[in-house]
């Protein structure tokens, strides 16, 4: 999802649990916690999710039919679902179980009349539930179903639940690494209703009672990506040419009276498209669709059908940033998916780093720069971007110190400085193999890839034949930032790295004394410049590295002691949270 902006420039107030109603247990709040040991024995293959929504009244009711691997012998089936909603009937290979069924904290269990054989194969749970699902009370930030109405006053919805998971719309395992091959979605929605959604559209049924069914499609589905969503929409659509040789059919669902600005946006389908296939690589799923549609929240990255719902919001940078960002999802969080969201910048990280390399491949070098110096303001340094260890999204996004913020723009800084060190070509092929998994990607050749911060060192090192650690031990695992001391002795100036635990950090910098620019090695972390008498010294003058800055320091300090922002520093309100907290 977008940053919450405001919480950047700021400080990322540490939020509570979930304050959506009805509430949530904290095992359903919590998305990627540790796995029950018979999830383990599972492996969720394939979903066929009939879902009838009822926006008068704030319902859904569902039948989720599961096909399972189970992969030990177990007594027991233990998935995800919140506990809000009221199971009707369990079956089990087509033997009713409802009996066998609870679910007293959103880790439902079925409880198997025997144990099953080792290796059993495939077996099919099908569970129909329903009832008034958590709603949302500042989506995206926190999850759940948002009943909106449109201007004219018909209903529109959305889902969104990135922080809690899947659990809250159907029975699976909230997990980053159980996503199903394939999901089948059978959305029911009231007469004039469109449920635009994930995937490829298989066809609508036409229900005697004026209702329509719209049956979708969609393989290797990031978790959090299935989303519902319903309104009276519009819709403009055309095909994109990938220089990849494929069509990719693109979509946009927007609310009736807006067909202008609906086009605007649409017209910037096709060169963010053109940027990220040209950068990166294919777009993952060209063999589906290019999705978009307008929600009562601000976004997600719900795969093929982002949601978007910035009002067409300008900037000075030339694009729609909100749409821009979260279709970068497409290739990280949704091609390239974190194992553990202790990897949650794997996802933001890249997808920030996109904005302001798009801003480059649109109008040069000055753009991009104003745009990474822009978000280096609200870089906290509080805790370290990654732990080492399983993290549930909330405990990355919400309970370490400014960590929410951080996997955003330090995320970004570091890649920034990682790409100024290496080089594009050598940067892009690491990015690449951690997206795809081969430099070469084209239609076809590749799968959707699980990844570890660990992973992309690995994949740094293997491009550029040298070892990086050092690098990421200090900008990752660490929370403070490295910061260049300076000492003068006669016409010699030394600059020495110091970084959190005297560990080693040869990282070049340049200084451009005069008119002319060094490029010191700063082995064994420090190196020297002569500088003649009433030479005038820049340290990093085209800003490469992130590094401890006094001035950034200080704003934050400054900031942080005032009530209120002041307004020429707020801001725009498209871009704050909204103001119901
Ligand atoms: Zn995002």
């Amino acid at each position: 999802m977008k940053a919450p902006l405001l919480a950047l420039l700021l400080t990322t107030a540490a939020t509570a649990a979930d304050p959506g109603k009805p509430p949530l247990t904290a095992q359903t709040s919590a998305s990627g916690g540790p796995l029950d040991p018979a999830q383990k024995k599972l492996r969720l293959d394939l979903a066929d999710l009939q879902l009838a929504v009822d926006p008068e009244r704030e319902v859904v009711n569902g039948t989720a039919t599961l096909t399972l691997a189970l992969l030990d012998r177990t007594d027991r089936i233990v998935l995800d679902l919140d506990r809000n909603y009221t199971v009707t009937m369990v079956s089990v290979d087509g033997v009713d179980l409802t009996a066998a069924w609870s679910n007293p904290e959103g880790r439902a269990t079925i409880k198997l009349p025997k144990k099953t054989a080792k290796d059993a194969t495939q077996t099919v749970v099908k569970i129909t539930y329903g009832g008034r699902p958590h709603v949302a009370v500042r989506a995206p930030w926190d999850g759940g179903f948002v009943w909106s109405r449109t201007d004219d006053g018909r209903p529109w919805m959305a889902t969104a639940f990135q922080m809690e998971g899947c659990d809250l719309l159907w029975p699976c395992i909230d997990y980053p690494t159980y996503e199903p091959k394939s999901v089948a979605l059978h959305i029911t929605v009231p007469k004039g209703m469109k449920a635009p959604s994930n995937g490829v559209l298989k066809g609508v049924d036409q229900l005697d009672d004026g209702r329509t069914t719209w049956n979708w499609e969609v393989r290797d589905p990031n978790l959090y990506g299935i989303a519902l969503n319903v309104g009276p929409y519009e819709e403009v659509s055309g095909p994109y040419r990938s220089r990849f040789g494929n069509t990719i059919p693109m979509h946009y669902w927007y609310l009736p009276g807006e067909k202008a600005k609906a086009e605007g946006l649409f017209a910037e389908f096709a060169p963010v498209l053109d940027f990220y296939e040209g950068l990166i690589g294919p777009y993952p799923w060209g063999d589906q669709k290019v999705g978009v549609v307008e929600t009562p929240h601000k976004g997600m990255e719900h795969q093929t059908i982002n949601a978007y719902g910035n009002a067409y919001a300008k900037t000075a940078d030339g694009f729609d940033e909100l749409f821009q960002h979260e279709f970068g999802h497409e290739w990280f969080a949704n091609q390239l998916t974190a194992s553990n969201w202790d990897d949650f910048w794997l996802h933001e990280g890249f997808t920030a780093y996109m904005q302001p390399l798009y801003g480059r491949w649109r109008e040069g070098e000055g753009r991009y720069l104003s745009m990474m110096l822009a978000s280096r303001i609200g870089i906290q340094n509080k805790s370290p971007l990654v732990a080492g260890k399983p993290q549930s999204a909330e405990d990355v996004y919400e309970k370490a110190p400014g960590r929410g913020g951080d996997i955003y723009s330090k995320g970004a800084w570091i890649l920034h400085t990682l790409r100024n060190q290496i080089g594009d070509r050598a940067f892009f092929d690491a990015t690449r193999l951690l997206v795809y998994d081969r430099t070469d990607p084209a239609p076809g050749n590749f799968k959707p890839q699980f990844r570890t911060t660990p992973d992309f060192i690995r994949f740094v090192n293997q491009v550029t034949g040298n070892d990086w650690r050092w690098f990421f031990d200090v900008y990752l695992y660490q929370a403070a930032l490295p910061k260049l001391v300076q000492t003068r002795a006669g016409d010699r100036l030394t600059f020495t790295w110091q970084v959190p635990g005297n560990k080693p950090f040869p990282l070049p910098v340049e200084v451009q004394v005069g008119d002319r620019i060094e490029r010191l090695p700063m082995t064994g972390g420090t190196g020297t410049v002569t500088v003649a008498e009433g030479e005038h010294v820049t340290v990093d003058p085209m800003s490469r590295i992130l590094k401890q800055d006094d001035a950034v320091d200080a704003l934050q300090a400054y900031r942080a002691a005032r009530p209120r922002p002041s307004p020429a520093v707020a801001p725009p309100p498209s871009l704050a949270p909204s103001p119901r907290t």
